[in-house]
């Protein structure tokens, strides 16, 4: 019999334990060139193996399958390309449509990919006309695809994210298949759909034991109450096992790699103020032998890897590099904390081995520190303001209380909603707070709403044709933050036209 439990306490889908045949199909869909093989392969990434050509109407037609894994999520991918290259040709335009239709037909999921830096290209539209004729079972996912060179720009992606809005799919989620930003985003969003879809199989399925999806409870519900997922990072000899050792109270190294586990699925999970920890992605650093922690540089694929599964990233400096080397962050320390910025993980940084500068001339030493790191953190993510920073000891067992009680703020904040009315009632006053230079130029906003948590992600609804510039977003963002203690983590402004 299948088996689509996990060995883990509150049981989520293991995807990895599930038959391919059995997993969900997801089909990404498009015009041409906004970048649907540049997604597919990103997902499917060093597995070209499992590619294959699916016969359909007894001819071989382009469409290509592969195996994605993205995180812990396991789907089969499906790209069109292939296919509506040949039908934008024209020739037979009918029959490849028709064999699209029967894949979309035999899909759980489509990944609708536009292209950011167009907009609502007329030929988006007419995909979603079609999506909706032959896929009304399906609600697709709008993946605004090249987004990478908008990201710096709140206003262009909010801009663009209003267009796609129109489609009628919801809100898009910004994406780059080349550069691979926005898959954390992708992650969270295609989540709940495939336990959904999992959960649904497991239903249909007579013999099977309920008991292996834990109290049965709806993937948003279960997803509400996920346990917070903390990423430790940093370049080895940091100091990240021994601060394992701190936060998990014991000083010996508790997740072995047992026989049957494979390093990917070894998690620990621990209990602060009566809520569950799961320390994500510690396998890759703590197993590595003394040689190997030799190599000086951050792994950045590592890190990567942490950003998709966690929502707080904590990320360790070694405070006496600090003092001899005169400046707190290499690039690679710097990449990783814009890069959870951007992705909108929460960031807590962590200064360790403070103990080393209690020899040296104390006070000067310690604020020297303190200072610069603190300087540093504003230069290299000026965007962001109050990200936490704390100064401990690992090796002294000091500063485990300072670190959680940290993480468990800044993950507060980013699970944070704010109701509507009280969110209007803000509006109100900010805006008569603020000056516009030209009349003319101020946004016309009829009402605020706050769309999403984790992060928290707010929709501004805008009367007329005039948009919010990146100055306004800047200048709402900002707002938030202050007015109702935000500092710290990113927050997202989108912007929709009414009448
Ligand atoms: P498809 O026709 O939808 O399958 O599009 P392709 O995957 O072939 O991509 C079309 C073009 O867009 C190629 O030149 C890609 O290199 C480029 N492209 C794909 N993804 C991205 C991206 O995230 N950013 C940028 N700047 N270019 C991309
Ligand atoms: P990792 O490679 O980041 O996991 O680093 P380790 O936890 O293995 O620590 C590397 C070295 O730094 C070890 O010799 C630790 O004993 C030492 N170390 C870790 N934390 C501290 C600290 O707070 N103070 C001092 N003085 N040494 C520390």
């Amino acid at each position: 019999p299948r088996c689509f439990c996990t060995h883990e306490k509150k049981s989520s889908l293991d995807f990895t334990r599930i038959e391919v045949q059995h997993l969900p199909r997801v089909l990404i869909i498009g015009r041409p060139n906004v970048g649907k093989s540049a997604l597919f392969n990103r997902l499917i990434r060093r597995r070209e193996a499992l590619v294959y050509n699916t016969p359909e109407d007894h001819v071989t037609r382009d469409i290509r399958e592969g195996l994605a894994k993205l995180g812990d999520l396991r789907f089969r991918v499906l790209d069109s390309a292939g296919l509506e290259a040949q039908a934008c040709s024209g020739t037979i335009l009918h029959r490849t449509a028709s064999i699209t239709a029967n894949v979309l037909h035999n899909s759980h999921l489509a990944l609708f990919v536009t292209d950011a830096r167009a907009g609502l290209h007329p030929l988006d539209l007419e995909v979603a006309k079609w999506l909706r004729r032959h896929g009304p079972q399906i609600k697709p996912i709008v993946a605004m695809n090249k987004s990478e060179s908008l990201f710096d720009s709140d206003g262009s992606l909010a801009s663009a994210a209003n267009e796609l809005y129109r489609l009628g799919f919801g809100d898009p989620i910004a994406i780059s298949a080349e550069t691979g930003l926005g898959m954390p985003d992708l992650y969270h969003c295609l989540r709940p759909l495939l336990h959904q879809h999992m959960l649904r199989l497991l239903n249909d399925d007579g013999d099977h034991d309920n008991s292996c999806i834990g109290d049965g409870s709806t993937p948003e519900i279960e997803e509400s109450k996920l346990p917070l997922q903390l990423a430790i990072v940093g370049r080895p000899n940091v100091g990240k096992s021994t601060l394992l050792n701190t936060l998990l109270q014991e000083d010996r190294v508790l997740v072995g790699p047992e026989a049957g586990l494979t390093r990917d699925s070894i998690r620990t999970e621990f209990e602060f103020q009566g809520r569950t920890i799961y320390l994500v992605d510690t396998a890759g650093w703590l197993h590595r032998t003394k040689q190997e922690k030799g190599a000086a540089s951050l792994s950045i694929m590592q890190s990567r890897k942490s950003l998709l599964r966690a929502h707080i990233i904590a990320l360790v400096l070694d405070a006496e590099e600090i003092v001899n080397a005169r400046r707190s962050m290499t690039h690679a320390e710097v990449v990783i904390a814009r890069r959870a910025v951007e992705e909108g993980r929460g960031l807590v940084v962590i200064v360790n081995k403070m103990d080393l500068l209690r020899g040296k001339d104390k006070t000067s030493s310690y604020e020297k520190v303190m200072e610069a790191v603190l300087q540093e953190i504003q230069t290299v993510i000026p965007q962001i303001t109050g990200i936490p920073v704390v100064f401990i000891s690992a090796l002294e067992g000091r500063g485990r209380t300072a670190v959680l009680n940290r993480v468990i703020d800044t993950y507060e904040k980013w699970c944070s909603r704010l109701p509507t009315a009280r969110l209007n009632r803000w509006l109100q006053k900010v805006m008569s707070r603020h000056s516009w230079k030209d009349q003319a130029a101020q946004p016309k906003i009829k009402y605020f709403t706050q769309v999403k948590a984790r992060p928290p992600t707010f929709v501004a609804f805008v009367r007329g044709k005039t948009q919010l510039s990146d100055t306004d977003i800047r200048f709402l963002t900002k707002s938030l933050k202050e007015d109702f203690d935000l500092g710290g983590i990113t927050i997202r402004i989108m912007q929709r036209s009414v009448a």
